[in-house]
């Protein structure tokens, strides 16, 4: 049981709250599902990538993987070791392919011939191998919301298995690349098993493919992608991932890799909002609260669906319909819309749930709102891992060039 109330008496609102036993949890059931196999799993930082959070993913064994070399440098920062940490995503910069060489990094994950060429050409000014794997796009449909789908030729990610091949070739003739990994990932909030299974079986059968070009994968990534529970969705359990995942690989000796965010830290977090005052435009009800898009976006990017839970009311108050709406000034500044709550007053709490991944990192200072604080829950235990921003910290970057 988490003390919602006294917590968000102790730290204010809007406030973020992490179960750190949760986040646990949740990397041990998918680590255990693996574990017939060599595995690694690493977790996607972009889902929360709170310096605290990621350390004690870092502390359970997990490696990272980052997609910009802030990213890389958060990992490390927080003692993910070099040799966990893996680069993906569709655009670097040649500085930041160069750092990550001279970090020495597990693997660069390469998503065009384009971005292959930019990391010969700094491997070889390093005078390095690049240790690399290449992402194929296996063209599946990961049937779930097309802003989160990548795993289509439709979408900008990875590269078709023709092209693939054609690069691991290219880059086993290179003295600055070694290719030892492969990747897919097909989309985000997956909840069924058979695209993953599919994409799985098309990539490990590039991997025998490539064996007999005497190319060996060492390891076999798989992405992230598995789904949660925002509302009354089925899910897939991680045994039955992994063994969807190991029915397809038989015969190949990979490290199984996957890369987990959502899965490992939505429903660990909840994002506090307390009510400012309630209003009425015509018929329509509007619970108006301290939070806005800039701290929570999700709602107004996707339409995404975040129960939300109102904290000290009975069960069978009466309810009515409503919309529950920020300060910032932007229509599409909502949490929900057309939700039945009992009627609130000033200084009611509201508990938003699922705000674990993608939350906290998508935030913004719009409307010079300061980005809130993040609190660890952890045996019983409190503690802040991120202070509330100041008015001091948003205009630091700009106060020292006002011209009179
Ligand atoms: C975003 C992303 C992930 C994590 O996705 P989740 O749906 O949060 O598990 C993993 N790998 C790559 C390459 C990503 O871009």
């Amino acid at each position: 049981m988490i003390e919602f109330q006294a917590l968000a008496d102790k730290y204010d609102t809007p406030l973020y709250l992490y179960d750190f036993n949760h986040l646990a949890q949740q990397y041990t059931r998918l680590k255990e599902a693996f574990r017939a196999r060599k595995s690694l799993i690493c977790y996607a930082v972009k889902a929360n990538s709170n310096l605290s959070v990621i350390k004690h993913f870092a502390n359970l064994g997990a490696g990272c993987d980052c997609v910009s070399i802030g990213e890389v440098k958060r990992a490390l920062y927080a003692g993910v070791p070099n040799y966990k940490i893996i680069f993906s995503g569709v655009g670097k910069r040649d500085e930041e392919i160069k750092e990550a060489l001279e970090k020495d990094i597990l693997l660069i994950n390469v998503e065009s011939e384009a971005e292959l060429n930019r990391v010969e050409i700094q491997a070889a000014e390093l005078n390095k191998q690049a240790r690399i794997s290449i992402r194929v796009n296996p063209n599946i449909d990961p049937q779930t919301h097309p802003y989160i789908s990548t795993g289509l030729h439709e979408n900008k990610f990875g590269v078709d298995l023709d092209t693939a091949k054609r690069l691991y070739i290219f880059a086993k003739n290179s003295d600055f690349l070694d290719p030892v990994g492969i990747h897919f990932h097909i989309g985000s909030q997956l909840t069924q098993l058979e695209p993953i299974k599919e994409a799985s079986a098309i990539v490990a059968d590039l991997v025998r493919s490539l064996q007999t070009l005497d190319i060996d994968i060492k390891f076999f990534d798989v992405g992230g992608g598995l789904g949660i529970r925002y509302d009354d969705e089925t899910l897939i359990e991680p045994y039955d991932y992994a063994q969807a995942i190991l029915s397809t690989l038989t015969g190949l000796d990979v490290t199984i890799m996957c890369e987990p965010g959502r899965f490992l830290t939505a429903n660990s977090g909840y994002f506090l909002t307390r009510v400012l005052y309630e209003k009425t435009n015509g018929d329509k009800r509007f619970v108006i609260v301290d939070g806005g898009m800039n701290d929570l976006i999700r709602p107004s990017l996707y339409n995404a669906y975040h129960k939300i839970e109102i904290i000290g009311k009975a069960e069978d108050e009466e309810t009515s319909e409503c919309d529950v709406v920020g300060p910032v000034c932007e229509s599409g500044d909502f949490f929900a819309k057309n939700i039945r709550l009992p009627l609130t007053r000033h200084n009611d709490l509201l508990v938003i749930h699922s705000a674990g991944a993608y939350c906290a990192t998508m935030s913004s200072n719009y409307n010079t709102r300061g980005r809130v604080a993040e609190v660890a829950v952890e045996d019983g235990k409190d503690r802040l891992i991120r202070r509330r921003e100041s008015f001091e910290d948003m205009i630091a970057l700009e106060k020292d060039y006002l011209k009179d």
